[in-house]
């Protein structure tokens, strides 16, 4: 039967206990000015929602409801504190398919996508994070100039305060439960703005978050657009913003966090290479290339887009590619089957197919795809480009899209460096079947993220964070305790000097 993509949109819009509010202080209100912007479904263009645009008066009353909550929940034990986190992925776990409908309707990536990852995602972060809470330990270290006996000395590792959590459109559940889960475990309360794309599921992890059992005041939820964003980054009762996003946006966040000395972590864009050696498991390595660059079209900080391949292998792998990625199902996201949804707008495949045309321009071949696809909504076909310079616009800028570079290379000096010439460095992928060439790479690439004969696999006891311009600070792990903790050195003296 065919999808009927009317009653999907207007399922989404029922999806939400209460439309056309944000959340403060455990309400759902609208925005003080009354204004609202709406939601679409990228693979339709149908409208999906109305939610309030917030402003200035709107942060301001969300900060103050963190702050004024932020006492209690720092002093809740930290196992009361896991708990309800634990309950958290309960609830979302128990709404999974329900939400990531939500999520494929709002973003337009394949259910499964939402299904298989974002929601795993989500459920895994907020378990993980939720042991945690307890492990917010400090250090008694021996001073280093002082003889014994002559002072106890120690740290404490304290929440930072109210959290100001900004997130992009293309994992909206994830990112938000990859910010939220630790703030809230090392005892900080958080105000969250979703991006204006693709506010929904945000919003009803808003409503499981009251069913968990949270206290009001500690997530507040502001739904709005770049200068929402904004005011929450000047507000002065901001101690410190966690931010996912473009890099041009990371840079005007650190620029205006400067004003307050507003601590931040930005997790930002990736230029990300992928290097195929001709020992490699050659059909393993044009797999693992389709999911590297074509995963929700390309629309991954993390996706492959410069592709290095030895020359020896290169036209058995350009084969391969072709006919993996022509086999691609397109469609809806709530089609089944479907592996290549829309793009998230009509704009952002405007950007996308500037890039291919610039890329023609300049005299780089188009092998495969290279054009919109004439159906609703922002579709655009999964397209590789051969023999791009290293100075190419599209060797160079993040496009965002299903395109992807193919070069070959035949010296690995030569391909190490082509593939750290990058201003980004987030992620980079190796296949090769030599140990001793997979150390080599992974000591020497400049990337936050690395992997050895697999690409994408992601868990949340593993760093997730970028060299150069693809950001400041991890995510995921323990050591995200960093991203949401002061340290504070207390010296005690005990004995005589
Ligand atoms: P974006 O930078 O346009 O927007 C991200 C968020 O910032 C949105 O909520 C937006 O409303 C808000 N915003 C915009 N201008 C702002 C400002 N001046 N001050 C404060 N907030 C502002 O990014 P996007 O298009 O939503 O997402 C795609 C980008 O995110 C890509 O570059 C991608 O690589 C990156 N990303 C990175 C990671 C990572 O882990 N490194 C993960 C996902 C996405």
């Amino acid at each position: 039967m065919a999808l009927d993509v009317a009653r999907q949109a207007e399922w989404a819009s029922s999806a939400l206990a209460h439309p056309g509010t944000f959340f403060i202080g455990g309400e759902w209100v609208a925005a003080a000015s009354g204004a609202t912007f709406t939601t679409s479904d990228p693979g339709s263009g149908r409208l999906l929602a109305e939610v309030p645009l917030g402003g200035g008066p709107d942060i301001d009353a969300a900060v103050t409801a963190a702050r004024e909550a932020f006492a209690g929940w720092r002093n809740t034990a930290p196992l009361e504190r896991a708990a309800i986190l634990w309950r958290v992925a309960d609830l979302i776990e128990a709404h999974a398919e329900e939400l990531a409908r939500l999520e494929t309707l709002d973003t337009g990536k394949p259910y499964d996508h939402s299904f298989s990852y974002d929601l795993r995602s989500a459920i895994s972060q907020f378990r993980y994070q939720s042991g945690l809470a307890s492990r917010v330990n400090g250090q008694v270290t021996p001073m280093a100039t002082m003889r014994g006996g002559l002072f106890h000395s120690y740290t404490r590792l304290e929440p930072i305060g109210v959290i100001g959590a900004i997130t992009p459109w293309n994992f909206p559940l994830a990112n938000v439960a990859w910010k939220l889960a630790p703030a809230l475990a090392c005892g900080n309360t958080v105000v969250v703005k979703p991006s204006e794309e693709t506010p929904l599921t945000t919003l009803r992890l808003g409503e499981l978050l009251t069913d968990a059992g949270l206290p009001a005041g500690v997530v507040n939820i502001v739904t709005g657009d770049g200068s929402t964003g904004r005011a929450l980054v000047s507000h002065p009762g901001i101690d410190k913003i966690t931010f996912t996003g473009s890099t041009a946006t990371g840079q005007d966040i650190v620029r205006a966090a400067a004003d307050n000395m507003t601590r931040v972590s930005v997790e930002l864009g990736g230029k990300n290479p992928n290097v195929i050696f001709a020992d490699a498991d050659i059909d393993a390595a044009v797999a693992g290339a389709v999911a590297a660059g074509y995963w929700d079209s390309g629309q991954v900080c993390s996706a492959a887009s410069r592709f290095y391949v030895e020359e020896s292998v290169l036209d058995r792998v350009l084969d391969g590619l072709v006919s993996a990625v022509s086999a691609l199902p397109i469609g809806h996201g709530l089609e089944p089957g479907v592996e290549i949804g829309p793009l998230i707008s009509l704009k952002h495949r405007s950007k996308v197919a500037a890039y291919v045309e610039g890329a023609r321009a300049e005299g780089i071949e188009v092998a495969l795809g290279g054009a919109e696809i004439d159906r609703e909504g922002g579709f655009y076909q999964p397209t590789i480009l051969l023999g791009a310079g290293r100075d190419a616009t599209v060797m160079r800028e993040e496009i965002f899209g299903p395109v992807i570079s193919v070069v070959p290379f035949s010296d690995t000096d030569e391909v190490m460096a082509a593939a750290n010439d990058s201003t980004y460095g987030l992620a980079a992928a190796v296949w090769t079947r030599d140990l001793a060439k997979a150390h080599r790479f992974t000591e020497a690439i400049e990337a936050g993220i690395v992997w050895v004969n697999t690409y994408g696999v992601v868990d949340p006891a593993y760093p997730w964070g970028g060299h150069k311009k693809s950001g400041w600070g991890r995510e995921n792990a323990e050591q995200v305790l960093r991203e949401f903790t002061e340290q504070k050195a207390v010296t005690m003296q005990v004995g005589t000097l």
